[in-house]
């Protein structure tokens, strides 16, 4: 259960866990992962925000899993891949302030997250944020969709959390 909407006390290893800091984040994406340095440095190029592998375009981004309490989040930190002109339109408009006139950019989701199956290549829609990385919103039919749609539990954080920690 929460008791100040930050933190959760853990049924699996007894601890009071803050939800921020208990998040999934990819670091790379699967694809790029999986390379050597060799044929990452051959094949790609990557920072904290954008990588190029080969003729492949990806951006980092965030999907916004709902919590219970309003306007609260589990926020699954992944790599989006991109057309390389939408990525050209999220790196042209990362710094700016006002981006709500900027449209829904289609794209795939670049990791496998651990916690839903097959969700690797699942297609969404990046929505730019001005205060953070763009948002990432399922749209192809699985269980990632629906947790989007409907939330999930404090519990359900944790849970994904202790699969890998
Ligand atoms: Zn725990």
């Amino acid at each position: 259960m929460t008791d100040d909407g930050n933190s959760v006390a853990c049924s699996e290893c007894g601890a009071a866990h803050d939800i921020g800091k208990i998040e999934v984040a990819y670091g790379l994406l699967d694809d790029y992962f999986m390379l050597s340095r060799e044929q990452r440095e051959a094949r790609g190029r990557a920072n904290s925000d954008f990588c190029q592998l080969d003729n492949r375009f990806f951006v980092r981004s965030v999907i916004p899993v709902p919590l219970p309490e309003p306007d609260r989040y589990y926020c699954w930190g992944v790599w989006v891949e991109l057309p390389r002109e939408n990525c050209r339109i999220a790196y042209d408009t990362w710094e700016d302030e006002d981006v709500s006139r900027i449209p829904r950019l289609k794209g795939k989701l670049a990791n496998g997250l651990r916690e839903y199956e097959n969700s690797k290549g699942l297609l969404g829609e990046l929505e730019l944020r001005p205060d953070s990385h763009p948002f990432f919103y399922i749209v192809e039919e699985s269980r990632l969709m629906h947790d989007l749609h409907s939330g999930i539990t404090a519990e359900d954080a944790v849970r994904y959390y202790h699969q890998i920690a």
